[in-house]
C-alpha cells in the first residue's frame, strides 16, 4: 500500500484484503489535530492502514466551539479541516489513512451534504475525494425509508468511487444501554432478511458497508450489561450468500462501540467479516487518564505561573506549557490504539 489517503478502488481492495486475512481496521474519532496524530502515529507503529473519523459534533469541535454551528456551518468547516490536515501529513507519517465521517441522523443530512459539496470540489479538482467514505445512519428511520435515502446519497459519492456505511438496526446507547440481553430480534439485532435488502438496494449502485446491529452498544459498561451475537454477522453473510449465489462474505460490516469489549468478541466479530471497528470511549479515557495523573503529580507546579516547592520565585512555565500534557494524551491514545490493532488482527499485516 502507499501512504496517503486511501480511496475508490483501493479501499475496496484494502476491504477484500481485510476479510481475507481476517482483521479489521480500527476507526478513531477525532477532535482536533492531536487526535488525528495520534491515530497517525498509532498506524505507523502497528504498520497497518487506520480510519481517522469525524463525528458531527467532533467536526464542529474540530472547526471551534465558538463558531455558529446554524444550517451546520461549523462542522461542515470542521470536517473538511480535519480531513485537509490529514492529507496534509499522512505521508510524513508514512502510512496509509481512511477519511471518514460518523453517524449522520437524518436530521443532520445538511452537515453530510455540505461535505460532500465541498469533496465534489475538491474531486473536480484533484481527480479524487476528500473522503474515503461516509456514514448516514437512517437506523431510526423504518428500513424502506432507511435504503431509499441512502441510495440516493449513495448514486451521489458512488460518482467519486466513494464508499456509503449505512446502519441497519440500533446500537445501544449511553442512556439505553444496561441489560438488553432480553431483547431478542428487536432493533437491537438487526435481522439477515435487513441485511439482503440492503444488499439488493445498494448493491447495483455502489460500494457499501454495513454497520449491522449484534447488541454492540457505545460506551463502556460493566461486565455482562451487554450481551453481543456476533453469529448475527455470520448468519446475515450466509444469507446472502445462498439467497443471491454470491462468494463467501459479500458484505463488509462495521463493528460501532468497539469500547470495552473483549479481545475474543473482537476476534469472533472480525471472522465474519468485520473490516471495521469504531473506538472513541476507550481512546478517550486513554487521552484523558494521563493528563490527569500529570496534574495530580504536578499539583505544585500548576498553582500559578510563579512558585513551586523549589522556591516562590521559581518559573512554571514548562509545566504549564499544554504541549506537555497534551503530548502525554497523544502518547496515551496511542497506545490503547495499538492494543486495538493487535486485537483486530491487523498488526504488522500490511506492507507499505
Ligand atoms: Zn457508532
Amino acid at each position: 500500500m502507499k501512504p496517503g489517503v486511501v480511496t475508490g478502488d483501493a479501499l475496496l481492495e484494502l476491504f477484500a484484503y481485510c476479510k481475507q486475512v481476517d482483521c479489521a481496521m480500527p476507526a478513531v474519532n477525532v477532535i482536533g489535530s492531536h487526535g488525528a496524530n495520534a491515530a497517525l502515529a498509532a498506524a505507523r507503529e502497528a504498520k497497518a492502514p487506520v480510519i481517522v473519523q469525524l463525528s458531527h459534533t467532533g467536526s464542529q469541535f474540530y472547526g471551534g466551539k465558538s463558531l455558529d454551528n446554524s444550517a451546520q456551518k461549523a462542522s461542515i468547516a470542521g470536517s473538511v479541516a480535519g480531513a485537509l490536515h490529514v492529507r496534509a501529513v499522512a505521508e510524513a507519517y508514512g502510512v496509509p489513512v481512511v477519511l471518514h465521517t460518523d453517524h449522520c441522523a437524518k436530521k443532520l443530512l445538511p452537515w453530510v451534504d455540505g461535505v460532500i459539496a465541498a469533496g465534489e470540489a475538491y474531486f473536480a479538482k484533484h481527480g479524487e475525494p476528500l473522503f474515503s467514505s461516509h456514514m448516514l445512519d437512517l437506523s431510526e428511520q423504518p428500513i424502506e425509508e432507511n435504503l431509499e435515502i441512502s441510495k440516493k446519497y449513495l448514486a451521489r459519492i458512488a460518482k467519486m468511487r466513494m464508499t456509503l456505511e449505512i446502519e441497519l438496526g440500533v446500537t445501544g446507547g449511553e442512556e439505553d444501554g444496561v441489560d438488553n440481553s432480553g431483547v431478542e430480534h428487536s432493533k437491537l439485532y438487526t435481522s439477515p432478511e435487513d441485511v439482503l435488502r440492503a444488499y439488493d438496494t445498494l448493491g447495483p449502485v455502489g460500494s457499501f458497508t454495513v454497520a449491522a446491529s449484534f447488541g454492540n452498544t457505545h460506551g463502556v459498561y460493566a461486565a455482562g450489561n451487554v450481551k453481543l451475537k456476533p453469529s448475527i454477522l455470520r448468519d446475515s453473510q450466509e444469507f446472502v450468500k445462498a439467497q443471491r449465489k454470491t462468494g463467501d462474505e459479500p458484505l463488509n460490516f462495521v463493528f460501532h462501540g468497539g469500547s470495552g469489549s473483549t479481545a475474543e468478541e473482537i476476534a469472533e466479530a472480525v471472522s465474519y467479516g468485520v473490516i471495521k471497528m469504531n473506538i472513541d470511549t476507550d481512546t478517550q479515557w486513554a487521552f484523558t487518564d494521563p493528563i490527569k495523573k500529570y496534574m495530580d503529580e504536578k499539583d505544585a507546579y500548576l498553582k500559578s505561573q510563579l512558585g513551586n516547592p523549589e522556591g516562590p520565585d521559581k518559573p512554571n512555565k514548562k509545566f504549564i506549557d499544554p504541549r506537555v500534557w497534551v503530548q502525554l494524551g497523544e502518547k496515551g491514545m496511542t497506545a490503547r490504539l495499538v492494543q486495538a490493532f493487535k486485537e483486530l488482527g491487523s498488526f504488522g499485516k500490511f506492507e507499505f
